[in-house]
């Protein structure tokens, strides 16, 4: 039984006689003023050309790791809650 999350190479876009295979780099990026390197970073390699494509699904989820302020408002799941309740008043006991 084969891994089905597994990626499945497919035809290069350059040279379109290799294929893409699934590879780990070092994906480097910037964030603000300081460079960010992600080591076992998946991505894709030719084998023919030597083309290389960093997966975009994991670059839009490096993104969301690294600027949390850049996601949609519509996906409140992630989003933390501004924490504005008093805590410095007693509750009333019931008596
Ligand atoms: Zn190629």
């Amino acid at each position: 039984m084969k891994d089905t999350l597994l990626p499945q190479p497919f035809p290069c876009t350059e040279c379109q006689a290799g294929v893409m295979r699934p590879r780990y780099l070092t994906y480097f990026t910037w964030l603000n003023d300081e460079l960010i390197t992600v080591p076992n970073f998946p991505a894709w390699v030719c084998d023919v050309c030597g083309r290389r494509e960093y997966d975009q699904r994991a670059i839009s989820w490096l993104t969301m790791l690294l600027n949390p302020n850049t996601g949609r408002p519509t996906d409140s799941r992630q989003r933390p809650r501004p924490s504005t309740q008093k805590q410095d008043t007693p509750p009333s006991a019931p008596k």
